[in-house]
């Protein structure tokens, strides 16, 4: 019975008949494509792209050098050097982030007393020459101070679900 079945759908193309049913049922519904880059999907505040690290209001960055973010993070990418002002007050002397070990978890966001570094909504970028896969803090401050405004928005938007 099964190989009778089996001639007949062979015989009527119905496997290509199912599949022609399924095109027509979408040949007139929404388009759900695209055109990249000229248009671009909607991002959630959450999005974990380039990191960044802030300041706050008065310009001293926040980071306090407490190392949370370095011993949370599961690539082994981040790289803290610190040491103590002459006010007392401990700040880091380099932040490197190597973008070839990280996978962008969010665990040192998470991680961060401060809200200090954090994960921008930036995913367009790349390297053209080598080494420029370890980002550096002064461009970390740097994408901070650019970015600031998106970022304390995305974070005050994110604040009642923390
Ligand atoms: S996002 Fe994850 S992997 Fe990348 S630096 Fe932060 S903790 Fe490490
Ligand atoms: S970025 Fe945050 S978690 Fe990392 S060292 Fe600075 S204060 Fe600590």
């Amino acid at each position: 019975m099964t190989s009778v079945r089996d001639f007949f759908r062979t015989f009527f193309l119905w496997e290509l008949l199912l599949g022609l049913k399924l095109t027509g049922r979408n040949l007139f519904a929404r388009k759900l494509t695209i055109q990249y880059p000229e248009e671009s999907a909607p991002q959630s505040p959450r999005f974990r792209g380039l990191h960044a690290l802030r300041r706050y209001p008065n310009g001293e960055e926040r980071c306090i050098a407490c190392k949370l973010c370095e011993a949370v993070c599961p690539a082994l990418a981040i790289t803290i050097d610190s040491e103590q002002r002459e006010d007392g007050t401990r700040r880091t002397t380099r932040y490197d982030i190597d973008l070839f070990k990280c996978i962008y978890c969010g665990f040192c966001e998470e991680s961060c007393p401060v809200d200090s570094i954090v994960e921008t909504r930036i995913f367009e970028y790349h390297m053209e020459n080598r080494g420029e896969n370890i980002i550096t803090k002064d461009q970390l401050l740097a994408i901070g101070d650019k970015y600031e405004h998106q970022i304390a928005q995305d974070r005050a938007m994110d604040a009642p679900f923390r």
